[in-house]
This record gives C-alpha cells, sequence and structure tokens, in this order.
C-alpha cells in the first residue's frame, strides 16, 4: 500500500518509462542493465538522458572496431545504394574480394559465409561430419564432435545439445546426439575421448562467456598435434577471440598452430550487421555441393562490403597491436588492485575477466556500480566482471577507466566492512 502511494507521487525517469515500456513486449530472455542507450561512436555510448560511458564490452567483441566506425560506415552507406542484397542464386562483384581477404589473413583455403556465429557454428558441425563420412569413413550417423565443458558456442537446439551449463538446456530437449564434453584444458581428457568415429574437436582457444578462461601454454600445440595423430579434425571457434581480441589477428597465432576450420562472426560484421564465416582447409570445405549448405543471406553483398572493410580496417589502423599492448597493461594495473573482493584476474589482450569473491560482492552488483561510474561491462557466472572495450581504446581511456574500478572497489569494500 505504501509503495503504492509513494509510486504514485513520484514521477517516472524517462528512461525507467522506455525501460517498462519495452518490458510490456519484449521476451524476458536477458536481464540487461538498467540503462537506455540511443548513440554510439568510438569507445563511447550515450544513453537517452544524455549521459556518456564509456564500453568496456564490446558488443561481446561485436563492436572491437568502435561504434559507427567511420570507413565501414561508409563501405556500409556506399554499398546499400548500389546492390543490398540478392541472395547467391547469382553472383556479386562483392563477395570475391571479401572470401579473399578471408583466406588472406586466416592462411587457409576456402570461406562459407554465414550470418550469426550460432549459424556459423552449425555450419562447422555439418563441415565436420562430412569430412568425418566422405574423407574418414566414419560409418552412417556415428560421427562424434569432442567439446569442451563450459563451452559457449550459441543458442540452436543442436548447439545447447552440447552445453554443459543447465540454463542453456532446460526445458530445451530433446537433444541432438554425437556430442562429447571433456574437461577444458585437459589434453589426458580429450585423448582418452577421442574413438575410430570422432570427426572434430571442437573449442574455443580461451572461454569467453565461461569468464574468459584461458588454458595453459602449449595447449593449442597440444590439440594440434593430437589431432594430427588421430586423424581428426580442429575447428577453433574464434567468434569471439579472434579478429584482434586477444592481440593477435587470431588467438590461434599465439601458438603458431591452424585449426582445419576457422569460426568467425562478431567483430566481422564490423559493429554494423551481423557477418559470420567458417574458413576451411580444402579438404574440408572442397565437399560442400551446390544444395548440400545455404543461407539466404549468407555473403549477401551488403554483408560482403562490410566485412571487407572491418577487416581492413583492424589491420590497418593497428588494432591488434593496440589490443596487445594496452591489453597487458591494463591486465597488470588491475592485478595491482589489491582488494579482498577481488579473486583473480584473467585475459588476453584487452579481453580482460576479474573475479569477485561471492561471498563479498555480486558481479552483478559492481557491473551496476561501475555503470553510475560512466563505465559499461557486464558479469558473466555472477562472479566474473568481463572488460572487453573496442579496440580502438586509448591510454587515457583506460587510465580513466581504471580509476573508476578502482573507486567503485574501495566504496564496496566501505560497504560490505
Ligand atoms: C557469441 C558466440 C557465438 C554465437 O554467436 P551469435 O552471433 O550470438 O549466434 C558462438 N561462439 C562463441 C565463442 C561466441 O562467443
Amino acid at each position: 500500500m505504501l509503495n503504492k502511494i509513494i509510486e504514485m507521487f513520484s514521477p517516472k525517469s524517462p528512461t525507467q518509462k522506455l525501460i517498462e515500456h519495452e518490458a510490456q513486449f519484449v521476451a524476458k530472455n536477458y536481464h540487461p542493465l538498467p540503462v537506455v542507450l540511443n548513440r554510439g561512436e568510438g569507445c563511447y555510448l550515450w544513453d537517452h538522458e544524455g549521459k556518456k560511458y564509456l564500453d568496456m564490452m564490446s558488443a561481446y567483441s561485436a563492436v572491437s572496431c568502435g561504434h559507427s566506425h567511420p570507413r565501414i560506415v561508409k563501405a556500409l552507406t556506399d554499398q546499400v545504394g548500389k546492390l543490398a542484397m540478392c541472395s547467391r542464386a547469382y553472383h556479386t562483384n562483392t563477395l570475391g574480394p571479401f572470401v579473399e581477404k578471408l583466406v588472406q589473413v586466416t592462411g587457409l583455403d576456402e570461406v562459407l559465409p554465414m550470418n550469426t556465429g550460432a549459424e556459423a557454428v552449425e555450419t562447422a558441425v555439418k563441415a565436420a561430419r562430412q569430412w568425418g563420412y566422405v574423407v574418414k569413413k566414419i560409418p552412417e550417423n556415428m560421427a562424434e564432435i569432442i567439446v569442451a565443458d563450459g563451452n559457449f558456442h550459441g543458442r540452436t537446439t543442436t548447439i545447447i545439445s552440447f552445453s554443459t551449463e543447465p540454463d542453456y538446456r532446460k526445458n530445451f530437449g530433446p537433444f541432438t546426439p554425437g556430442f562429447k564434453s571433456v574437461p577444458f584444458d585437459d589434453l589426458k581428457a580429450i585423448e582418452a575421448a577421442i574413438t575410430p568415429n570422432t570427426a572434430a574437436i571442437l573449442f574455443e582457444p580461451i572461454q569467453g562467456e565461461a569468464g574468459i578462461k584461458t588454458p595453459h601454454d602449449g595447449f593449442l600445440q597440444g590439440l594440434r598435434k593430437l589431432c594430427d595423430e588421430k586423424n581428426v579434425l580442429l575447428i577453433l571457434d574464434e567468434v569471439q577471440s579472434g579478429l584482434g581480441r586477444t592481440g593477435k589477428m587470431f588467438c590461434f597465432q599465439h601458438e603458431n598452430v591452424l585449426p582445419d576450420v576457422l569460426i568467425l562472426g562478431k567483430a566481422l560484421g564490423g559493429g554494423l550487421l551481423p557477418v559470420s564465416a567458417i574458413v576451411g582447409k580444402k579438404a574440408v570445405m572442397e565437399l560442400f555441393k551446390p544444395g548440400s549448405h545455404g543461407s539466404t543471406f549468407g555473403g549477401n553483398p551488403l554483408a560482403a562490403a562490410v566485412g571487407l572493410e572491418a577487416l581492413k580496417v583492424l589491420e590497418e589502423e593497428g588494432m591488434v597491436q593496440n589490443s596487445a599492448i594496452l591489453g597487458a597493461y591494463m591486465q597488470e594495473q588491475l592485478r595491482g588492485i589489491n582488494s579482498p573482493l577481488v579473486t583473480g584476474v584473467r585475459g588476453r589482450g584487452l579481453w580482460i575477466g576479474m573475479d569477485f569473491d561471492p561471498a563479498r560482492v555480486t558481479a552483478r552488483k559492481v557491473c551496476e556500480k561501475l555503470m553510475e561510474k560512466g563505465i559499461l561491462s557486464k558479469d558473466t557466472h555472477h562472479t566474473v566482471v568481463r572488460f572487453a572495450p573496442p579496440l580502438t581504446i586509448t591510454r587515457e581511456q583506460i587510465d580513466w577507466a581504471l580509476e573508476q574500478v578502482r573507486a567503485v572497489i574501495r566504496e564496496l569494500e566501505g560497504k560490505n566492512g
């Protein structure tokens, strides 16, 4: 009753009204922070009331080039006025340059363009099974793919079939068979799980949604060696770790290995569109025949023009080096924060997870406090706050962010005694 009366007399802020309006009509499969954004530029976002924030999230790496990068916006606007969409029933003059660039930056042979990350993962699963039957001669419908505990590869029914996260699976069965999950970063367990029917190992080189979990040095080399010995494909999902996020163009380059199939998405769309692809070795990719796979929007002219420009911008504007240098700097500075609230700092390049002691504070609470101070981040698994700004961020911006992080931690320490 008292609440009702208070509510009647306290006018709602415009932000609150917009949040409530949205909530009236949208499914609640997300729990966003209470901010309403309406503009982005570079590393900054602005909310409906004009407050400015530093983006430390980059839409899970989709905005690695920064918001509305002028060159990528120009590529989009130039193309949209010419030919935006026509399906792959026809050739276009945009697809060739885009896939050539992808082959050049990855060192692999052929590209199959899709739209979202999950679609590219699905494509990789099909590619692996197809190779398993045609080349490795696995008996029909027996192909297995090994994945890692704590994996995140997207949300389709097949992909959640091999998730180990109960929330992602509950009430969504029956599940697709053919997957086996093993502990991440455990080469012995992976080797033990391989059978003559194993077509592929599908791993994230660093587990993003699991909390930016980084395997031991030499892990990717170990994986590559194991796959070669056992005649198993190595598929790396670099939808989030790829395109400069970890301080190299691709995470696998830290260990000088090459996967058989690489899955890309997120940043490939330059922060403007959903663009994804698998890039693979010829022995796998040449098995796709007309009719075996497809996507109405995959490789459309707008996506190809934007994807090509995003790749060029990443290379030409030094974003990958910036990620390496400033990522190391930011990680070192975060490590220097001495607080009983903080239990660890992990990551590679501008992709950092900070662990908080759940007995003292939730990561969500930390994110809410950071938001008040003008930093947008996002918690994962209740205990991890991630810092993954656009790769265009400057040292001054990072120093400012670090000040806010320190201030938030001090305030939370005070409250918790
Ligand atoms: C985000 C993500 C996906 C799924 O991409 P969507 O575009 O959301 O479908 C797949 N794999 C990894 C590693 C991701 O981070």
